[in-house]
């Protein structure tokens, strides 16, 4: 028996990168896991048929998160195809990096949607199916703390929105038994920031440990925080980036 085992979560964006790996870890703990994704429904079909294979029930539902209704319907619809709702992971996001003087109205709307409403409406959306217990792992950027190039002030706004959604949720739902915490990756080889894209050198040269993280790295602290074992952590911020912002 895995230690998520009847244990349900919902990864938003797990049809590739972190939260394809995320998803399927979560499902090889035990969970029965559904995903939400935006465009790739092939690849969407793909983790929640792997998923599968683990035992557990997996289910993919395409839901724009720059939709808030999109988003609260598959929360919902995922507790009742799968069995209620213990677990949300808010992974999906979008990368936006242009300097100030290119941005523009309509940008700062999209990464808002995205990256912080969305986490907002799923979140409370997963408040009429989560108990005590229950889990909120949001999935931040370790640029909400530095931003080591130009180019980032939108994402970096976003993810910083992030950490303080994190400590007022966390405080809202400790009396409920839910913990709320936020992981920050680093550099991570996805379609978002390949490790052999035009950055990579730069991003390298900046960290501790001088490679790219994978999926999978991210995958195990999200574990962590989706078990038993983290219940008294709450409302925190947990960097992991190979030591890029030390
Ligand atoms: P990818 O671009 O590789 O994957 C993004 C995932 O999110 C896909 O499943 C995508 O679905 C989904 N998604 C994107 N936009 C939407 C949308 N509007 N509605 C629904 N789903 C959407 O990104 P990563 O895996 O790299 O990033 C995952 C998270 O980690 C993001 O929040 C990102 O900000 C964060 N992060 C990533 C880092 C990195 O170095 N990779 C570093 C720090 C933080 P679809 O396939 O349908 O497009």
């Amino acid at each position: 028996m895995g230690k998520l085992t009847n244990r349900t979560a919902l990864v938003t964006g797990g049809s590739r990168g972190i939260g394809a790996a995320i998803a399927k870890r979560l499902a090889r703990e035990g969970a029965n896991v559904a995903i939400t994704y935006n465009t790739s429904a092939e690849k969407a079909e793909a983790v929640a048929a792997e998923i599968s294979q683990y035992g557990v029930k997996g289910l993919a539902i395409q839901a724009d998160s720059a939709d808030p209704q999109a988003v609260i319907s598959a929360v919902h619809r995922t507790a009742a195809a799968l069995g209620g709702l213990h677990i949300l992971v808010n992974n999906a996001g979008i990368g936006l990096y242009k300097e100030l003087k290119d941005l523009t109205l309509e940008e700062f709307d999209l990464i808002t949607a995205v990256n912080v409403r969305a986490v907002f409406a799923a979140s409370k959306a997963a408040l009429d199916h989560l108990g005590k217990g229950g889990r909120i792992i949001h999935i931040g950027s370790c640029q909400a703390e530095h931003m080591p190039t130009p180019g980032g002030t939108l994402y970096a706004m976003s993810k910083t929105a992030i950490t303080g959604l994190t400590k007022g949720m966390a405080r809202d739902l400790g009396p409920l038994g839910i913990t709320v915490n936020n992981v920050q990756p680093g550099p991570i080889d996805t379609d978002m920031n390949p490790a052999n894209g035009p950055h990579a050198d730069y991003e390298r040269s900046i960290m501790a440990l001088p490679e790219f993280g994978t999926g999978e790295d991210i995958a195990a602290l999200v574990a962590y925080l989706a078990g038993p074992e983290s219940a008294y952590m709450t409302g925190a911020s947990l960097t992991i980036d190979g030591g890029t912002n030390i």
